[in-house]
């Protein structure tokens, strides 16, 4: 918990509170604790929009809290990647930025390293604080109690990360209730459309529900192999168009994350090695 006499020797020492909304559950519930008071309103709140989030995303961050947090003032700020960095698949020299699926000669799977989130978001809002005039921040990022593997220290000295639902011992089922109880709606998983990190009940809720945001995932999919033809959105190296999707079959570990620009953190559990 941001304690009184910690956030004044803060104060003091011009250490900004700044919270990285990463529009999901854990993030709507650090929203509930702002609007209720429990927690302090920060100097600075933004969301980062790499352009390719999930359109539900979006709308649920438009309709529910940005207009619930302006009503106590606090403005949420969407910060877009593209007014800051190249938001391509793939850099210059055609290094690929997203943790995609390869599939080698001798038949094994292998996953790339995840360079969009560090790029894309935490640059991004790096550079947005700077142009605050922000020289030493407290970041609060909203991961709970049961995702405490996640929790990282910062890339940058005038940065502190801070985990205001592990400190108040906040599991994301007590996120759920946190936000029904207060009345406001359910949030949706969040991440881009694209994101190779996704369950597959999540890509035929895509395919499903949200067939302009699908569309666009199939498309980046033909893409990445005109590049290179053994890359992959999906884990099982099928293309997306053609992969009927299995369910029941979900790993733990990639539900209900946020992508708060520390992705890399997120590894498989028994895929294949980064490469
Ligand atoms: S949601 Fe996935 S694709 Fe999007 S920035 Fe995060 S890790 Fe990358």
């Amino acid at each position: 918990m941001l304690r009184q006499r910690e956030l004044e020797m803060n104060e003091k020492e011009g250490i900004m509170q700044v919270w990285a909304c990463g529009g999901g559950v854990q993030s709507t519930a650090i929203a509930v604790l702002i609007c209720q008071g429990k927690l302090p309103t920060p100097d600075f709140a933004w969301i980062v929009d790499v352009g390719y989030e999930k359109s539900k995303t979006f709308d649920y961050v438009k309709s529910t809290i940005i207009p619930r947090l302006s009503e106590i003032g606090v403005r949420l700020k969407i910060i877009r990647t593209i007014d800051y960095f190249d938001n391509s698949l793939f850099d210059a020299t055609n290094n690929v930025r997203l943790p995609l699926y390869e599939k080698g000669n001798d038949g094994i799977v292998r996953k790339y390293k995840t360079h969009c989130s560090g790029t894309w978001k935490q640059r991004v809002a790096h550079h947005w604080l700077r142009e605050q005039g922000v020289k030493r921040c407290d970041t609060w990022i909203g991961i709970s109690v049961d995702e405490m593997r996640r929790i990282k220290i910062s890339s940058v000295k005038w940065n502190q990360n801070k985990y205001p639902l592990v400190d108040l011992g906040i599991r994301r089922e007590d996120c759920i209730d946190l936000i029904a109880r207060a009345g406001w709606p359910k949030p949706e998983h969040t991440s881009c459309y694209l994101c190779p990190n996704q369950p597959d009940f999540q890509w035929q809720d895509l395919k499903e529900n949200y067939r302009e945001d699908w569309e666009r995932a199939v498309g980046f999919d033909e893409y990445i192999r005109s590049i290179n033809p053994n890359l992959f959105l999906h884990t099982s190296c099928k293309p997306l168009k053609d992969k009927a999707f299995d369910t029941k079959y979900t790993n733990k570990f990639f539900v209900g994350k946020e992508c708060f620009g520390d992705c890399e953190s997120i590894v498989e559990e028994g895929g294949g090695s980064n490469l």
